[in-house]
């Protein structure tokens, strides 16, 4: 299963936009050219098939530096990969031939240039490859800027080994995808996959929660008679959802992986044959769902990454008619999501790749510009204009420089040794003097009192934009005490400046939002 590989070699939880469908058409042996945006995740369209395959599958790319990296992060998660290149040692070279020979490997990159050498097909023939991958193919073109001479030998590789080829560019104009079918294909159209990120009938919005309940069962009965999914963090908080829901006379059930399958079965027919069910669900609900007129889908916590979280909003207006979201985040949401990081099996390395991919969510959910330019800017695609379909286009925020607050705000965590949560912190800068707050001696400290210029809501907007930002993380071992993080250094030192937005909710807001 291609969903099962790509947690295990790549530790990713979805695909990107686009991928699933190239996979697919190149796992099955179809001829393709796939245009995605530069940094959309190509490579994962030609490295994963490759495993699901039978054979070698050889990558031809003109980068050997891109080459020898990705050769080593396959290499590092397990898979026999090796690369000819220019810049082998011997023994590099001899290993990548030991590895053939014994038809151990599974990928195979090569510089173009290696085809000039006669030998070299008749290499590849003996070695059993079953399909080519060809990387940056717009090198094929005459007329463009990166043309490789030696990539016009790749068509006649293709005609003698008889296997089919995947080719991926970035360059999307219409000449240069003409000339990639002429030299590539020998003018065979193969299956062509040019697809924006983009499905601007999808309304974007995020709200931090502020009486998470309240905002899911305005938005849902605002939307009555419409079929909905809502996702949850946990199975427990989809039974009391949906019991919430319903108890609102909405049509409403409950669906996680802790069901029976045959009842998983029964509430996907519902949702499939019915107009109007809301299915409140954890992420296992949705894979198998093919459902054109989905209205809205709506977050109750926050998801893992903005890879989960788009793959879920994609699950709304399929038919292309106008759909809507909505997200709920909050300080809980991202504690939570730390942790479940921290907590994780996996090597450093990728927990802070994941680390990485929750930040580009978190920075998507306290945007201070248009959603939409800033989650087609994560997957590489580049809009002119703002969208006009999301909650900031339609009443931008207001944005002030927060830089002394947040100055203040971590000095009064490095003073109290980065032990203690938002709750307390909060007190110590509004010289709130609470028991806890006078047994440590917090009320004698410089910070104690600094913050009194700003309410006590509008220190939780900012503590939580400053989580958002990560200027500071949570720590799972010490239930929640911020520590500050690398990115806290350079505002500390007056070097970076933070512009955040105004809560319009924070300043009437009591103490329910952070809860440390
Ligand atoms: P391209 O070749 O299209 O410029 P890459 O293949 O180098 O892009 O991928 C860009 C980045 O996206 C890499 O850091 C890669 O690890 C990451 N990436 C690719 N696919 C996924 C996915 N499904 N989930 C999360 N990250 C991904
Ligand atoms: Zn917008």
């Amino acid at each position: 299963m291609p969903a099962d590989l790509l947690r295990a070699v790549w530790g990713f939880d979805g695909f990107r936009p686009g991928q699933q469908e190239i996979v697919e058409a190149v796992a099955a042996g179809h001829d393709v050219l796939a245009i995605m945006p530069t940094g959309g995740g190509k490579s994962l369209c030609f490295q994963l098939p490759a495993l699901m395959r039978e054979g070698v599958t050889v990558v031809i790319s003109p980068l050997i530096a891109l080459m020898r990296d990705q050769v080593r992060a396959l290499r590092a998660a397990g898979v026999e990969a090796g690369a000819l290149t220019s810049g082998n040692t011997e023994a590099e070279t001899d290993a990548v031939f030991q590895a053939l020979g014994d038809g151990r490997l599974k990928i195979l990159y090569m510089a173009p240039e290696r085809l000039a050498s006669g030998g070299t097909v008749n290499l590849l023939r003996r070695a059993g490859v079953t399909a080519i991958a060809v990387d940056e193919a717009h090198c094929v073109s005459q007329w463009g800027h990166d043309f490789r001479p030696d990539y016009l030998r790749i068509g006649e590789l293709k005609r003698t080994l008889g296997v089919p080829l995947a080719a991926f560019t970035a360059t999307a104009d219409a000449e240069t995808q003409a000339e990639i079918v002429t030299r590539l294909f020998d003018g065979r159209p193969p299956e062509t996959f040019l697809r924006g990120f983009d499905r601007p009938n999808i309304r974007l919005a995020f709200q931090p929660k502020d009486g998470p309940r309240r905002q899911i069962l305005d938005f849902a009965r605002a939307r009555r008679g419409q079929s909905g999914i809502l996702y949850c963090a946990s199975r427990a908080r989809t039974e009391t959802l949906a019991a919430a829901l319903m108890a609102e006379g909405l049509e409403a059930v409950a669906y996680h992986g802790g069901m029976e399958a045959d009842q998983r079965r029964h509430v996907e027919a519902r949702f499939q044959q019915e107009d109007g069910l809301i299915v409140v669900a954890t992420i296992a609900f949705g894979m198998g769902i093919d459902k054109p007129d989905i209205r809205w889908v709506a977050h109750a916590d926050l998801p893992k990454s903005i890879e989960a979280y788009y793959q879920e909003i994609g699950r709304a207006g399929r038919d292309g008619d106008p759909a809507e979201t909505l997200c709920l985040y909050g300080p809980d949401d991202i504690r939570l999501r730390r942790t479940q990081i921290d907590e994780g099996l996996a090597e450093n390395a990728r927990k802070e790749a994941d680390h990485g991919r929750l930040n580009a969510l978190l920075g998507l959910a306290e945007a201070t510009g248009c959603r939409r330019r800033a989650l087609l800017a994560y997957f590489g695609e580049e809009m002119v204009e703002d969208c006009g379909n999301c909650d900031i286009c339609a009443s931008p925020p207001k944005l002030f420089d927060a830089t002394q607050a947040v100055q203040k705000a971590l000095s009064a965590m490095l003073r109290t040794g980065e032990w203690f949560g938002a709750g307390h912190l909060i007190d110590v800068l509004t010289g709130n003097a609470t028991e806890k707050v006078r047994a440590r001696g917090h009320d004698q400290l410089p910070t104690f009192g600094v913050g009194q210029d700003l309410a006590r809501g509008q220190w939780q907007a900012i503590f939580r934009q400053m989580m958002g930002r990560d200027l500071c993380r949570p720590d799972p071992d010490r239930h929640g005490a911020l520590h500050l993080t690398q990115a806290a250094h350079p505002v500390l030192k007056g070097e970076t400046q933070v512009v955040l937005r105004h809560d319009p909710a924070a300043r009437t807001k009591s103490a329910n939002v952070l809860r440390t």
